[in-house]
């Protein structure tokens, strides 16, 4: 296999067992970020390699597989929201709907980009293997998109397959879901992921791993992204001094990712269970004289869910960052001020 399309290793197992199934339309499943899309090309590729040998497909080596590394295959056909084109590499100027200039590029698959895939799916073949459309996320498709795929997912033209993924299938329409024959991929062994992301030359790559869940390609886009582990560590102490440097470089959708995990690994900690996200011990100072309360630790996680939500304001990201490190800090504020009040009635509420 050529070093383009070099797969991650956890993924040859699901490949080979996705290349087995019939089915014209597959939903891969499992969490956000442990290569679903990557899966997903991995198998178009394998339906679309044109070697004599069908147990080597993907070849990496024949004239269809150096045309999918290149991105220039005629009958593979990708439907990604616009927004996703830049960070995975894939600009689709041919696309409908991706327009240099355009003010902020979509989150969503829309409708006209849904209907033009499925008039590529009902053009004649350019070679000789298949038709393969990969649809990344498919939860990205509003349900005026997803209906107007209906149609192709039950009854594709021709040797048209399609791939789905999903982060979790039950984000989508009961109609969608039903067409696709599943196909699940979990996290990676700890010690596999550990291995992949220590050769992409991660240092302390455990601590980046716990960080992101077990899923190693987010752990990659942290480091790449200026968050090592040393800076994983020293976020939790940084962010009780509200001291907002060592967060200046990172972006909002970063922090507040960050500030949600601490949160919930001080809940854990309050609730007697193992954290998940950072380690007991860099955690431990925090507890320290006394842990935030309990209904502060709630209201924040309340406040955080609503800062997720809102989008990214690039113009203000210095002062937003401060702001919600400064939020992070009062929770120890909070515990000292109501300190001398053991005995009252707050405390029973934030001992709990
Ligand atoms: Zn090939």
């Amino acid at each position: 296999m050529s070093e383009q399309q070099a797969l991650l290793p956890w993924l040859a197992a699901p490949l080979a067992q996705g290349l087995a199934l019939r089915a014209h339309a597959l939903l891969l499943h499992g969490p956000g970020a442990v290569g679903q899309f990557e899966l997903g090309l991995a198998l178009a590729t394998g339906w679309l390699c044109e070697a004599d040998d069908s147990t080597l497909r993907p070849c990496g080596h024949c004239a269809s597989c150096h045309l999918m590394a290149a991105h220039m295959h005629p009958d593979f056909y990708l439907l990604l929201p616009d927004a996703l084109r830049e960070p995975l590499g894939w600009h689709g100027a041919d696309e409908e709907g991706v327009r240099a200039g355009k003010a902020k590029p979509s989150k969503e698959i829309r409708v006209e980009q849904v209907r033009a895939a499925i008039d590529w799916g009902h053009q004649t073949m350019s070679r000789e293997r298949a038709k393969v459309m990969l649809i990344h996320p498919a939860q990205a498709m509003n349900p005026t998109a997803a209906n107007a795929l209906l149609k192709t997912l039950e009854e594709p033209a021709g040797r048209l397959r399609l791939v789905l993924t999903a982060h979790d299938p039950e984000a989508l329409l009961p109609t969608v879901r039903s067409r696709c024959q599943r196909l699940p991929l979990d996290r990676p062994p700890a010690p596999r992921a550990l291995e992949w992301l220590a050769t992409a030359g991660v240092t302390r790559p455990e601590v980046l791993l716990a960080a992101s869940g077990g899923q190693p390609l987010e752990a990659l886009a942290m480091a790449t992204d200026g968050i090592d582990s040393d800076a994983w560590e020293q976020f939790p102490g940084a962010v009780r001094r509200g001291l907002a440097a060592l967060v200046a470089d990172w972006t909002l959708v970063r922090l507040v990712d960050a500030l949600q995990k601490l949160c919930h690994d001080l809940m854990c900690l309050r609730a007697d269970a193992a954290p998940r996200y950072f380690s007991a011990a860099v955690l431990a100072p925090l507890m320290q004289p006394r842990a935030p309360p309990w209904p502060a630790l709630a209201q924040w996680a309340q406040d955080l869910t609503r800062a997720a939500g809102h989008d990214e304001h690039p113009w203000h990201a210095g002062l937003r960052s401060e702001a919600l490190v400064g939020q992070g800090a009062r929770l120890w504020q909070t515990a000292r001020s109501r300190q001398p009040a053991a005995s009252g009635p707050l405390d029973t509420l934030s001992a709990r």
